[in-house]
């Protein structure tokens, strides 16, 4: 695969449930607000980012191509 995302979380939607913490242990963390944030703004494409972008319940995190800025999540329609 060899790609490279960039993960963005919108914190005017995201709702602080933590699950982007469950299933990407070390890729997002929450702040103080429960505001969730991605430790590191490009990661190796990998499935439990993507497994967590899939399991937000509001649809807060963009997961795009570091290099293209093509969006892989949310799919388009
Ligand atoms: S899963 Fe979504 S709503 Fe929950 S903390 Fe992560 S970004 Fe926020």
């Amino acid at each position: 695969m060899g790609d490279r995302w960039h993960v963005e979380v919108d914190r005017s939607v995201c709702i602080g449930s933590g699950m982007c913490v469950n299933h990407a242990p070390g890729a997002f963390r929450l702040d103080s607000a429960r505001q969730s944030h991605p430790d590191e703004p490009d990661v190796d494409a990998n499935e439990k980012v993507l497994a967590a972008a899939e399991g937000c319940p509001v649809e807060a995190i963009t997961l795009a191509l570091a290099d293209s800025g093509e969006v892989v999540f949310p799919p388009e329609d």
